[in-house]
This record gives C-alpha cells, structure tokens and sequence, in this order.
C-alpha cells in the first residue's frame, strides 16, 4: 500500500479513556463504577442521570488524561505504520472542560510515544476540517461542518459493535491493519 496520511484518534483508540474512568472511579469513590453493559458510545448514556455530575468530576480531573493507559498493541502499531513511511498524526478533540485535558493529552503522547511525536498532535473540535486519507476512530458517526476527504476506520470497541462498518480495526487483530504496512 502507497504511503498515505493517517489520522489516529486519541482516546479509544491510543489511550483507554474507559479503562482510565473506571480506575479513577474506583479511587475517587471507593466504589466500581456504576456502569453495566455497554451500548452508547458516551459513558453517560450506558448510566443512570444521578452519576453524570460524578462521571464529568472524573474526567475532568488533574491527571485523569495523562494517566490514561495505552491500549493494547497501539504504541506499536502507530510506530510502525510511521515506520513504514505513512504520515502519521494524532488528530484528537479536547473535552470541553479543557483545563487540564489539553495539556494533559501532550503529555501522554511525549510518555508513550516520544517527544518528536509532539509534533504530530492535531487538537481540533472538528475533525472534518483535517486532511488525511484514513481516520482511525472509535466514534461511530463523525460529523463536522465540512464533508470529510478522509475515510472512516472504526476502532473496534464494546460500544460500536452494534455499528455496521466498511473498515473496523483493532491492533490486537492484524488481519484488520496490517497490510497498511505492506
Ligand atoms: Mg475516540
């Protein structure tokens, strides 16, 4: 496959944003989080209205972003399909409560992926403004202002699984990237 831009989303798809909210949960409350199957892409729509202000109070904590854990096999795989000479970026959009989320998800990437990937970050609130041949995102329906030049990849996550996709990837199944790297 020719060298193409690449547009990884940031959480769900690098770092485990759900993993991270039921960690902190779990320490902020003492308590697993309410949370049962899930279904919706947002947290709080798989849970009931009276968690929603404790849900928002997680997130938007001092050092919930850059704690964050990677997902399985995403470092990786985002090295390597640098390596194999795609334009890679991280095209990612802030919480609106971006006191720390902001500085936070530049952090994260300067932990686990390196300085020099710092340069790679896009922060934007509408990813269709952003040029790429290949958007890797876990949201199922990505709208913005603009008719996007990119192609949809869906991450594959619990909560999109309901979603009918023409590309669905996951790091932990080659078969649903890797001939990026061919
Ligand atoms: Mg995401």
């Amino acid at each position: 496959m020719g060298n193409k831009l690449i547009l990884l989303d940031q959480d769900g798809v690098l770092a485990d944003f759900e993993l991270g909210v039921r960690r902190s949960w779990q320490q902020k409350f003492n308590q697993p989080i309410p949370l049962g199957e899930r279904h919706h892409f947002y947290l709080r729509d798989d849970m009931p209205e009276k968690y929603h202000q404790a849900l928002h109070q997680v997130y938007a904590s001092r050092g919930f972003f850059a704690r964050l854990p990677p997902i399985d096999g995403a470092i990786e795989a985002a090295q390597q399909l640098l390596h194999a000479g795609h334009d890679v970026r991280i095209c990612t959009s802030p919480i609106m409560a971006y006191q720390y989320c902001m500085a936070e998800k530049f952090d994260w990437v300067r932990q686990y992926l390196g300085e020099a990937w710092l340069r790679r970050v896009i922060i934007t609130k509408d990813k269709t403004w952003v040029r790429g041949d290949i958007l890797i995102d876990d949201k199922p329906c990505i709208s913005g202002s603009l008719s996007p030049q990119w192609q949809h990849w869906l991450y594959d996550q619990p909560y999109n699984r309901s979603v009918a996709a023409r590309h669905r990837v996951c790091w932990r199944k080659p078969d649903s990237w890797r001939y990026l790297l061919d």
